[in-house]
């Protein structure tokens, strides 16, 4: 199944998800981070650890967040892998609060 980080992440970049992924597939730009799916292993230990709820399983998107699956495939491939947890960015307390976390 894939997993996918939707734009819950854009603007926060909690990076939660990133301490708990056993295999390193998450990558990141400026504003979010972004799951490689040839590199996950499914194991959604990613999914509640996430503050604002951005990753998701394939199966629970609705259809206007189906896009992120070729966004996370794309963004993944173009980007380095991001390891170790970073500061949340600037604006990601204020986004939290504005999707209601
Ligand atoms: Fe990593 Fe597991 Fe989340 Fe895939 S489902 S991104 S392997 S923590």
């Amino acid at each position: 199944m894939t997993i996918v980080v939707t734009d819950n992440c854009r603007l926060c970049r909690f990076t939660e998800c990133v301490t708990v992924c056993p295999v390193a597939c998450f990558h990141a730009d400026d504003d979010m981070v972004y799951i490689d799916n040839n590199v996950c292993i499914d194991c959604r230990a990613c999914i509640p650890v996430c503050p604002v709820k951005a990753i998701l399983s394939e199966d629970d998107l609705a259809d206007d967040q189906k896009h992120w699956i070729e966004v996370n495939a794309e963004r993944s491939s173009a980007l380095p892998v991001l390891e170790d947890k970073q500061p949340p960015l600037p604006t990601a307390e204020s986004r939290r609060a504005e999707l209601g976390y």
